[in-house]
């Protein structure tokens, strides 16, 4: 990630890069069914200054996340805004500081670190509550009708049918 190595003699830095070069090697951006496509496009406003420990590195780190909605199962889009308060130096404290290279700063683990901590995390709803219960009822009915049935036949059946069989050996 390249660009965002380049420390000197940036004092300001806005980009916009894509969401594919946040992720890890092998974990996606996502948390639960939250998760943040590749291709969306990460938007970048920081300011570095040299300060005695190191880099303080501030400003705001902004991408679009996409969801289901757990009521009514359409795409749910939303932004994950995170404020970013960081400081980067040559022996970096663990949680509380970054690794701040030789030649190059690599922001990297710090935006990726703080767009996953405003992504959502338990179950995803539609804002609109109206909406999303209007698109919803029939599933929900459905849904309540066909797991009734299965419990039933599922608690019944293959009861009996071992109960039986052992009174009828043992007889
Ligand atoms: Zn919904």
């Amino acid at each position: 990630m390249e660009r965002l190595q380049r420390l000197e003699p940036i004092r300001t830095w806005q980009v916009e890069v894509s969401a594919a070069q946040l992720e890890d090697l092998e974990a996606p951006l996502q948390i639960g069914d939250v998760l943040i496509p590749s291709d969306r496009l990460v938007a970048i406003n920081l300011v570095l200054d040299k300060v005695s420990e190191g880099v303080a590195v501030s400003g705001k780190v902004a991408v679009n996340w996409i969801a289901d909605c757990a009521r009514c199962l359409r795409q749910i889009d939303g932004q994950a805004a995170a404020e970013i308060e960081e400081l980067f130096e040559q022996n970096p404290r663990e949680g509380e500081s970054y690794l701040l290279g030789d030649e190059f700063l690599d922001l990297t683990v710090m935006v990726r670190e703080a767009i996953l901590l405003e992504l959502p995390v338990g179950v995803v709803r539609c804002l609109n509550v109206q909406e999303c219960s209007e698109a919803a009822p029939s599933y929900g009915e459905k849904k309540n009708e066909s797991s009734e049935e299965v419990s039933e036949s599922d608690l019944r059946d293959p009861r009996w049918a071992a109960l039986d069989e052992l009174v009828f050996e043992e007889e």
